[in-house]
């Protein structure tokens, strides 16, 4: 997920909250996460973990290595959520290493006489500005539209294709905050996300992001009407090939969400709408 909005309208405060609507770990997942964290010398969290590297960490401290190979945040984070803010700022070539793991779910780190791989199945949580300075739109952005193009150049293509939700966080006044309602608690989220994972669990024992090829056919089954709607939307908005996979999966999980057996026109035009920036950088770069 990708939040984009000025500064100060709550993203990192939202990605921090992610890890306490997520289920508690199962007895493997506890087991793989202790032995990341053993072998990087460091305590086991009590929850889910939660990592965020600054966007001048270093390659190695962000996907491991080192002479006697220690896992790195991508790593410290597995079966959690990795939180890049900022994200424009981190190293390109950085962003590029993410990518095999985003798939994969670990990480190799060759080395002269061996490669060694940790496992690197985390959620990838990001935040970033909407221009150089944050305030896009505002009387006091400066920015050039050159400016902001190259801003926002800065995440490949392939890297935004590989995040599922586009996240816009408006700012909001202290008027609209005072009158707003109570939200839910995470533990009343919580419980929702459990019921739409266990779902999952009961059809096709893994959760949707894991679902590939043939399975993803079979419990992402789409009547004619949801066919035709998710064939159009993503010429029109000349999303990949990928990201078609990628919404089917994001409709699949609201679906879920939602108690919905079948995944309807609703289900999968939220999950287009959560394509923002692919969209907005189809038409700013006419790709
Ligand atoms: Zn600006």
């Amino acid at each position: 997920m990708l939040f984009y909005g000025p500064p100060g309208t709550g993203k990192t405060m939202l990605a921090s909250r992610l890890p306490g609507i997520l289920p508690p770990l199962g007895r493997r997942e506890l087991l793989d996460v202790a032995a990341v964290y053993s072998s990087a010398g460091l305590a086991l969290p009590s929850q889910r973990p939660f990592r965020a590297p600054h966007h001048s960490a270093s390659p190695t401290a962000l996907v491991g290595g080192g002479s006697n190979p220690r896992p790195g945040e991508i790593s410290l984070a597995h079966r959690g959520v990795l939180f890049l803010d900022e994200l424009p700022e981190f190293p390109r070539h950085a962003l590029e290493i993410l990518r095999e793991p985003l798939e994969s779910g670990e990480v190799r780190i060759a080395r002269a006489r061996a490669s060694v791989s940790f496992p690197a199945a985390f959620q990838l949580v990001a935040a970033m500005n909407p221009c150089p300075c944050g305030y896009l739109g505002e009387a006091r952005c400066r920015c050039t539209p050159n400016q902001v193009q190259r801003y926002r150049g800065k995440l490949s293509g392939p890297l935004l294709d590989r995040i599922d939700m586009h996240v816009e966080v408006a700012a909001i006044s202290a008027g609209q905050l005072q009158d707003a309602p109570a939200g839910e608690s995470s533990g009343e989220v919580r419980e929702r996300v459990i019921a739409a994972r266990s779902r999952q669990g009961e059809r096709q024992h893994r959760i949707n992001a894991d679902l590939r090829g043939r399975e993803l056919e079979r419990h992402c089954r789409l009547a004619e009407n949801e066919r035709q709607l998710l064939r159009r939307s993503v010429d029109q908005l000349g999303l990949s090939a990928r990201s078609y996979h990628r919404v089917l999966r994001v409709a699949r999980t609201i679906a879920d969400l939602s108690g919905a057996a079948t995944i309807g026109c609703e289900h999968i035009a939220e999950a287009l709408a959560y394509r923002n920036l692919d969209r907005r950088q189809a038409v700013g770069a006419g790709a």
